[in-house]
């Protein structure tokens, strides 16, 4: 996985992303080109006017990626708006995370992004901010998404999907899963209908005496399962485990890899 560290300014780490990105970023407009730019350019003013609004730097390092890059300002802003075709909710399965409280690693939370092919190309933004925390955000070149990512005080932000089996049944397995993994209970509260399977087959990996360490958030996310896989390899619904993270808030400590955890080694680097 690409790690890039840029420092400064809004403009200053935009340019230097874009910069530093060119192939990523230009690799990524290709294999994603706008299908919609009729509905983009409409719903345009509305996107730059709230960006303006409430979040004037972002709309400044968007701008600013733009340049480093050599590309056209409006690719940037489409890769960072994307027009799901469910209004605001993507209509795709989501990805796999957990959080363990506590354990001889100090607390510590796991994640493998999934998605299908092609493959988005990944980066490990590493930002220093002249206002803010240093952090690491793991997302795709030219997005300035922090849905997944960790500062240097230990916080952390990640996005996953439990929905139920009347959105998606892989994902509610996987919550079911987890769940079970964790000693969190069985899974989801009883109204909610679980008669189309919930991976009840296979055996259930359980932290070993060490309890909820390192160790066991990588079994985790090697998982391979008749039923349920963690690591997903293209079934159910042609997933990919495309990148997998662990974060050590005590330590701000990030371990991290590309496509399937199960047959990589991990990177690691130290937020600070
Ligand atoms: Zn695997």
């Amino acid at each position: 996985m690409r790690v890039i560290d840029c420092s400064g300014d809004p403009q200053q780490i935009g340019e230097c992303t874009g910069e530093a990105l060119r192939l990523e970023i230009a690799e990524h407009i290709e294999l994603f080109p706008m299908q919609r730019w009729q509905e983009f350019d409409a719903r345009l003013p509305d996107f730059l006017e709230a960006l303006q609004r409430h979040l004037p730097q972002v709309l400044e390092e968007i701008r600013a990626t733009a340049r480093g890059a050599g590309v056209e300002e409006r690719e940037i802003l489409r890769l960072n708006l994307p027009l799901f075709a469910a209004g605001l909710d993507p209509d795709t399965s989501g990805c796999t995370n957990f959080v363990f409280s506590g354990g001889r690693d100090g607390p510590l939370w796991g994640k493998n992004n999934d998605g299908c092919e092609p493959h988005r190309p990944v980066v490990a933004r590493y930002v220093r901010s002249t206002e803010g925390i240093p952090q690491v955000t793991f997302t795709f070149a030219g997005l300035l998404a922090i849905t997944d990512g960790m500062n240097a005080d230990g916080a952390s932000g990640l996005h996953a999907d439990r929905r139920p089996p009347a959105g998606k049944l892989d994902a509610h397995q996987r919550w079911h899963f987890l769940d079970r993994a964790l000693g969190a209970g069985d899974g989801p509260p009883p109204d909610v209908d679980v008669s189309a399977g919930c991976g009840g087959a296979d055996a259930v990996p359980q932290p070993g005496a060490a309890g909820t360490d390192l160790e066991f958030a990588r079994t985790l996310l090697h998982h391979h399962g008749d039923v349920v896989s963690l690591c997903r390899h293209g079934e159910p619904l042609g997933y990919h485990s495309e990148y997998s993270m662990i974060g050590m808030s005590a330590s701000c400590r990030l371990l991290f890899c590309d496509i399937h955890p199960c047959e990589q080694e991990y990177q690691g680097l130290v937020v600070q």
